[in-house]
């Protein structure tokens, strides 16, 4: 399919404010809607343009570190790929490192390069997973996700506070149920006051 250009794509977002019935879609209060849809595109679907190498590519000396390194309510927004509605929710993400560890704003950046595209939760769950393994090559990595879906809450069953969770297990977080009990303990631990 050919991809459509920008104005394009504005008139079809003008098509579809038209065929909302009762509502006048040349209404001043809807005049630049179509371009400030197309303008929060750029940035809800901006996780295309990004690549998890360059993404994860800047790692330190672990001088030795061999626990477990997580970064836990990572907030997220994403929009689902079925009803085009947005969910959204927080990640923890985890991983125990061989000799690299990983700048840490870097794993909250990985969680939006998977979140800013057309998704499901599975598949922003098994891509963060993959991506730790693959350009961290850790012991282990793990990714955990929660959250609440607009296509549950505003339509079809209207369920307002069912929270879905998905997780990945990699390494020895898959093959050692102690590793997996001391990362759901560190997750659940009090939080800092904040
Ligand atoms: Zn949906």
């Amino acid at each position: 399919m050919s991809v459509p250009d920008r104005s394009q794509a504005i008139s079809a977002v003008e098509t579809l404010l038209s065929y909302i019935e009762g509502e006048q879609a040349d209404r001043e209060g809807l005049l630049s809607t179509p371009n400030r849809v197309i303008d929060s595109w750029e940035e809800i679907f901006s996780g295309y343009k990004q690549d998890p190498e360059k993404v994860l590519d800047s790692t330190f000396n672990g001088e030795g570190y061999d626990g477990i390194v997580l970064l836990r309510d990572v907030e997220f927004h994403s929009t689902c790929e079925h009803h085009l509605q947005p969910f959204k929710g927080r990640a923890h993400i985890a991983y125990i490192p061989t000799d690299r560890i990983v700048g840490i704003s870097k794993l909250a950046r990985i969680v939006d390069l998977h979140a800013r595209r057309l998704q499901n939760q599975e598949r922003i769950t098994k891509g963060i997973a993959d991506d730790l393994e693959q350009f961290l090559n850790p012991l282990g990595a793990a990714v955990i996700i929660e959250a609440a879906h607009g296509c549950m809450q505003c339509r079809g069953v209207m369920k307002q506070n069912s929270i879905m969770t998905t997780s990945a297990m990699r390494g020895v977080f898959f093959e050692k149920s102690e590793a997996r009990t001391e990362l759901m303990q560190l997750i659940r631990s009090a939080p800092l006051s904040r």
